[in-house]
């Protein structure tokens, strides 16, 4: 029952992608697991969104091996099972193409704060990786991407940068859920663009200052948080 419910979230985090214009055609997946059973449910690989069912979302240990499900996984799979073992407070993974992110990503540059907008989800810059090197693109190329991704968060929570650019790639985000995983992905667009249209009107820019920055990922955030309402659970 509890995987049943795993699958329809997965199912319907991956179809926001959609409905806010993230995905082109099958790119993009979203993953969610369940801790206690260790058990992850993702996009099966090349599926149009339009003809996706819970049932033909696939389960997967975290050793990759498929539990449940008769089609083929995401290939992106083994880049998803990296981040679960070794981000143990996320719940979900998005990964996707869209426009600015994946921009970004190609440009190799890590998108700075320049606004509260970008504050409110992340406590940062986003982060790019490393390039891959040629020994990793030929071995298990997914993994590798997983594992660059860990690397550049040796020294960042990515409990309060849920998001990174793989160089010449495009986004992963994660969150809590795999339903937080994709808003993630849909507010890291929406900084990107905005990034990119600050840069525009003005080249040299400035970051938001620290203490605003601190201000607004704060009060959404962390045992201080006091946005929204009380929550009764
Ligand atoms: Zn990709």
């Amino acid at each position: 029952m509890r995987l049943k419910a795993l699958r329809e979230e997965v199912l319907e985090a991956n179809l926001e992608l959609v409905r806010r214009g993230l995905v082109l055609y099958t790119f993009g997946n979203v993953s969610g697991i369940d801790r206690d059973e260790g058990l992850v449910a993702i996009k099966p690989s090349g599926v149009p969104y339009e003809a996706l069912t819970p049932e033909q979302i696939v389960i997967s240990d975290l050793e990759g091996t498929i539990v449940d499900g008769t089609l083929r996984p995401s290939s992106d799979l083994a880049t998803h099972l990296e981040l679960y073992k070794h981000f143990p407070t996320i719940g979900g993974v998005a990964h996707t193409h869209s426009e600015f992110a994946t921009a970004w990503a190609q440009a190799e540059t890590p998108i700075p704060c320049y606004g509260t907008t970008h504050a409110d989800s992340f406590h940062g810059a986003i982060p790019v990786t490393e390039r891959l090197t040629a020994s990793e693109i030929a071995g298990d190329y997914e993994r590798e991407t997983g594992v660059a991704i860990r690397r550049t968060f040796s020294k960042i929570d990515p409990d309060a940068i849920p998001a990174v650019l793989v160089a010449g790639h495009a986004p992963f985000c994660w969150g809590p859920s795999a339903a937080e995983a994709a808003h993630n992905a849909v507010i890291l667009e929406y900084v990107a663009r905005m990034a990119c249209h600050t840069l525009t009107i003005n080249a040299e820019s400035r970051p938001l200052a620290r203490e605003l920055h601190d201000k607004h990922f704060l009060r959404k955030h962390g045992r201080n948080a006091y946005y929204g309402q009380v929550k009764t659970q």
